[in-house]
């Protein structure tokens, strides 16, 4: 079984357009003469995926089983302006569309800690939608050690659902060159959570990708209630020789039974199709007892089978 544990699905009027204004000034400064306002309606128009049907034929595509839609709240507390769709519907419908594809797509719910009633919205939608866990949790200028953080991971014990957490250095603080404690990514706040929660289950998400990842698998080996998503880890596929002793090294520290497949993949036509990266990353991964082999480094079938979709069906119990 093939589970893709991090996935982001998109509508328009999910995301607020000063969230979106941010990418096209990025992009906007790349090449003389355009302007963010020529670049702003194109992003939206990329990612979305109005009946998922883009998105479960990548996923057949790839051969992939089943895969988990992460939640974002990048309303009023990232981006200072709400999203045209709000987040509880947004929330509810994600819990449609787990009914619409049954078995195959299953979501996260995430409220920022800061918004008010975050808690009772985060309830509602795991008791009332069905919504699976509280992911992916990512905020611009807290972490989930935060005080602020704390009734929401409360709730995720008393409702026995897992975290995943995004750890690695976030877009804007990557540029600052912030990789102390001092950048939310970074994975000791994290650490924290886990020492406070040792029955709740955290996924890490990117597992520190690039740059902290010696301090992730370390952490991530002194906790049992630690998983690691490796999403955002294909973006070093063009270099198995660099990739594969990581990968290695996460698999002696952390156990394949801790070690889920992940993408990051984004809905719409931008992400799915010819240019998604899924497949690609299917393959790599089914090829890597053969790739480590000629590189020094062993990968049995079996530790194949539990990174691509046995720990997660064991951790969500499919
Ligand atoms: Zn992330």
């Amino acid at each position: 079984m093939i589970i893709d544990i991090h996935t982001h699905f998109w509508r328009k009027g999910y995301i607020s357009n000063a969230f979106h204004m941010v990418t096209a000034k990025e992009w906007a400064g790349k090449e003389p003469g355009r302007n963010p306002e020529m670049i702003l309606p194109k992003i939206e128009e990329g990612l979305v995926d109005p009946d998922g049907k883009l998105f479960i034929e990548n996923m057949d595509r790839a051969g992939a089983d089943v895969s988990f839609i992460m939640a974002g709240d990048f309303g009023i507390h990232w981006s200072g302006e709400e999203p045209a769709i709000p987040l509880e519907e947004q929330l509810r419908s994600y819990g449609e569309l787990q009914k619409r594809f049954s078995g195959r797509i299953y979501a996260f719910a995430f409220v920022d800690p800061r918004r008010k009633g975050a808690v009772e919205l985060f309830e509602r939608a795991i008791k009332e939608w069905g919504l699976k866990g509280c992911g992916e949790f990512t905020c611009k200028d807290i972490t989930v050690a935060d005080d602020v953080s704390q009734p929401l991971i409360r709730k995720c014990a008393e409702l026995g659902v897992p975290v995943l957490v995004h750890i690695r250095a976030t877009a804007g603080t990557e540029e600052k060159g912030d990789f102390s404690a001092g950048n939310i990514g970074h994975p000791q706040h994290l650490e924290k959570a886990l020492h406070k929660y040792p029955d709740l289950r955290f996924i890490m998400a990117h597992v520190g990708y690039p740059i902290w990842w010696e301090r992730a698998i370390y952490l991530a080996s002194k906790y049992s209630n630690c998983y690691l998503d490796i999403s955002n880890w294909n973006q070093d596929m063009e270099d198995p020789d660099g990739l594969i002793p990581k990968l290695a090294c996460m698999r002696d520290m952390v156990g394949a039974d801790h070690i889920c497949f992940g993408t990051d993949q984004s809905s719409g036509k931008r992400f799915c199709g010819e240019n998604s990266i899924l497949s690609q990353w299917v393959r790599f991964i089914k090829g890597l007892p053969e790739m480590a082999k000629e590189r020094g480094y062993v990968f049995t079938k079996e530790e194949i089978d539990l990174i691509l979709g046995g720990t997660a069906q064991k951790l969500f119990n499919l």
